[in-house]
């Protein structure tokens, strides 16, 4: 049988956790992990719009960077389409979490399309200040990875001021305008610590370039690095549950094995995981991307008891309060649905209790 226990553990302690007192197998588990507030926000938007309209409900692009996520909402009626004219005109289309251009916005007009944004307002916050820097004639840095949609989004809003970053190799290629008049900002879902080396190699060659107003990296993409590399130092080997094409559990990845995790694999699913990982393994640890639900690490769980790792310690360093609402017209048209179903309700003739 498998035993939870959880421990508390600021992020800013510099202990990791301590050797398992039973001593054997064990799983330390990170927390925070999987589901963060904007992924909840467009899953549940997606699901809430084909209960409400029905199916089909087209999404453009992978509401999220997961493949149970979109293998379960096709089953439930959602089309995935790559682009807004593969979407039928006057159709009903749900643009995803990493956000899009106001070219697609456009294009989505032109095909009279109902839309309804399930944009991060974290990612529609990196949006804004794009435009206000443009407005002001700024020379943009995006750091971020070339094809990422989010990324794509954001340049979308100011593609004559912003150019794209990848990382600290591409640093000497970037040029300005102005040297005095240069904003760096970047994609959510980066890793902190090369993005800071990115941010150090661009102020050597531009020292007056400026800081994003707030930070751009999202409080979940930080809070699951900061997790992993608390128990990163004492796991043999690091699970990390999530799709390929997600930045956020890539990056967990390459965060464990920097932190000194013995090794790291990521798997979307737990069938996926190769026994000849355990060879030598006393202690596993497991994490998932900001776009994984939990009952995907549940069965890596499972899988994991079935080669002794019953001993599950779940380590967490700080607890997630944040939530955000469903997209404005979304919540317009649940809302009159609902205030109509109660009219009709009062509307209804009283019991007959006169036999
Ligand atoms: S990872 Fe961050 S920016 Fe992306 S959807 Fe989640 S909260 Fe929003």
């Amino acid at each position: 049988m498998v035993t939870v226990t959880t421990i508390e553990l600021a992020s800013e302690h510099t202990d990791a956790a301590a050797p398992s007192p039973k001593g054997g197998k064990r799983i330390l588990m990170a927390s925070p992990r999987g589901y963060c507030a904007g992924v909840d926000r467009a899953v549940d938007a997606v699901e809430q719009a084909l209960a409400h309209y029905g199916a089909p409900i087209y999404v453009r692009k992978e509401i999220v960077h997961n493949k149970y996520v979109v293998e379960t909402l096709s089953k439930r009626g959602a089309i995935f389409v790559s682009e807004t004219d593969e979407v039928p005109v006057g159709a009903r289309v749900v643009f995803s979490a990493h956000g899009v251009s106001p070219a697609v916005h456009a294009e989505a007009a032109e095909r009279r399309l109902d839309t309804i944004d399930a944009t991060c307002p974290l990612v529609t916050k990196v949006h804004k200040q794009a435009v206000r820097f443009a407005d002001k004639d700024y020379d943009i840095i995006l750091v971020g990875h070339t094809g990422h949609e989010e990324v794509e989004g954001t340049q979308g809003e100011a593609p004559d001021h912003i150019q794209v970053v990848n990382g600290p190799h591409e640093v000497d290629q970037v040029e300005v305008r102005d040297p005095s008049k240069v904003v760096w900002i970047s994609q959510t879902t980066l890793s902190v610590d090369e993005t800071l080396e990115t941010v150090r190699l661009l102020r050597e060659r531009f020292p007056e370039m400026i800081d994003p107003p707030g930070e751009d990296i999202c409080y979940a993409t930080q809070n699951r690095q900061a997790a992993v590399k608390k128990i990163a130092p004492r796991v043999d080997l690091m699970i990390v549950v999530g799709s390929g094409n997600s930045s956020n559990s890539v990056r967990l990845k390459e965060v464990a094995l920097e932190a000194g995790a013995g090794a790291a694999h990521r798997v979307d699913f737990a069938s996926e995981i190769d026994p000849s990982w355990f060879d030598g393994v006393e202690t596993v640890g497991l994490t998932s991307g900001a776009s994984v639900p939990e009952i995907l690490v549940r069965e890596v769980v499972e899988r994991l008891a079935e080669f002794g790792f019953d001993d599950v310690e779940e380590v967490r360093t700080t607890t997630e309060k944040i939530s955000f609402s469903l997209p404005k017209n979304l919540r317009a048209d649940l809302m009159a649905a609902q205030g109509a179903a109660s009219a009709h309700k009062r509307r209804e003739p009283a019991a007959d209790h006169t036999c």
